[in-house]
């Protein structure tokens, strides 16, 4: 029987007469896939619920933040209690010393903190201390990282392997982007080639040292250590954009794997446990130079919120008080990926599709050929990854709806929301093969 969404339906066509495109964001729109999204009630748990009461095993997980599954009776419980002693003061408080002490102690790279109110800002600043740390204006971005939605790296490359950055958006002036070079994932000499153009310029590289914006590409062997090299050599600052990967594919992040210390980190998602946080964090020597101790500007109403302090240490310690929890959580996303492997195998179209994996972030990706960087992702079969979309949502399942995100999974999710999702998989790759 076809789920029912006639109340969706008419809650979404409401909020679209009010709501641009219905959304505050623009990927729930469904763009890339077609339909319109189901219209959310509630969440628990690895499920969220529509407003027809349709029930979802839920692979977006907010894009990041829900690692404890939706509605965690502990960050439920630490929130309603912050807000009961108001929500918002402008001043000090110690749950701010508390969740900065929490980071400081995850990330060796971390010896002071900032906190803002989501990942975009929090990169905006660290784009803006790096470059008033080093009194250079140029900054490194990778094709197909995101950074969020800040001027001068909402950037596309232009013609030509060694570009500075073109505005990819209208409402972005050129100027904005003129000291963004772009360069390729995985490509440490694109990154040489735009330091030797630039001797003496280059702020700056901003990256995501596991990459989840073009659907999840791995670093390759070395990569990362190479551009820790090259920017010490070159006084550039390396920062490592851990918003997704931060406390996602361990409790140090990317760094604490590959054991690499960037200049500055940026946070965001799980350090909010599912409200509006984002940090910056680094070495004391860089973080000083912020306001109020530094000429550096920065400002927030609402950084340091209480409530929002509250989810995210209630979140972290969460974690930190469950045994083997990164342990769990790969056996768990393992045991999906390979479930995956299996029903595309199934239905035949094993050798059309590539899983890539850190940890509890993957993407399916509808293409033959290994995924290592943006041109190797757009290669992806959009049409085919729409259809397995559809077909996973009737079934019960729902998954970014774009074929350039990771899905998450949390520590609810259970062997029967895995078992449910591989029967579904078996017909949504069948449907995507037609
Ligand atoms: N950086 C990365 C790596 C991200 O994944 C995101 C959001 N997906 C951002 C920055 C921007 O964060 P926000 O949406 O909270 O502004």
């Amino acid at each position: 029987m076809k789920r029912s969404v006639s109340k969706s339906g008419e809650a979404f066509a409401r909020a679209t007469r009010v709501l641009v495109g219905g959304v505050n964001s623009p990927v729930r729109a469904f763009a890339a896939v077609g339909g319109t999204p189901p219209v959310i009630a509630r969440a628990a748990g690895a499920h969220i619920f529509d407003v027809d009461g349709n029930d979802y095993v839920d692979y977006v997980g907010s894009y990041g933040p829900a690692i404890l599954g939706h509605a965690h009776p502990d960050v439920v419980a630490a929130i309603a209690s912050a807000a009961a002693a108001g929500t918002s003061y402008g001043a000090p408080t110690e749950a701010e010393t508390l969740l900065a002490e929490e980071i400081v102690a995850a990330l060796p790279s971390v010896e002071k903190v900032r906190f803002v109110s989501s990942g975009t800002e929090a990169v905006m600043t660290a784009v803006r201390l790096a470059r008033g740390f080093t009194g250079r204006s140029k900054i490194v971005k990778f094709i197909g990282c995101y950074h969020g939605h800040s001027d001068a790296l909402l950037v596309s490359a232009g013609s030509g392997a060694l570009t500075l950055g073109m505005p990819s958006s209208p409402g972005v002036p050129a100027g904005a982007t003129a000291d963004t070079a772009l360069v390729r994932y995985n490509d440490i000499e694109t990154v040489e080639r735009v330091f030797e153009e630039y001797p003496n310029e280059v702020a700056a590289v901003l990256i995501e040292p596991v990459v989840g914006n073009m659907g999840v590409v791995l670093p390759a062997a070395g990569f990362l250590r190479d551009l820790r090299d090259l920017c010490t050599q070159n006084g550039v600052l390396l920062i490592f954009d851990e918003v997704m990967t931060g406390f996602r594919v361990a409790y140090g992040g990317v760094q604490s794997i590959e054991k690499i210390t960037p200049d500055l980190t940026t946070l965001g998602k799980i350090i909010g446990g599912g409200m509006p946080v984002g940090a910056i964090g680094g070495r004391a020597e860089i973080m000083d130079r912020l306001a109020p101790l530094g000429p550096v500007y920065q400002a927030g109403t609402l950084s340091g919120n209480p409530a929002a302090m509250a989810a995210g240490l209630a979140t972290l310690r969460t974690i930190r008080k469950t045994p083997d929890f990164y342990a769990k959580l790969e056996a768990k996303s393992a045991r999906l990926a390979d479930g995956l492997k299996a029903a595309a195998a199934k239905a035949g179209v094993g050798p059309q599709t590539r899983i890539n994996r850190v940890g509890s972030m993957m993407t399916v990706f509808f293409t033959p050929g290994p995924v290592t960087d943006f041109d190797s992702a757009t290669a992806s079969n959009t049409k085919a990854f729409a259809a397995y979309f559809q077909a996973m949502l009737e079934a019960g399942v729902y998954l970014p709806p774009s074929q350039y995100e990771a899905i998450f999974v949390s520590i609810a999710h259970t062997e029967a929301d895995i078992q449910a999702t591989m029967t579904a998989a078996s017909a949504a790759f069948a449907a995507a093969s037609r």
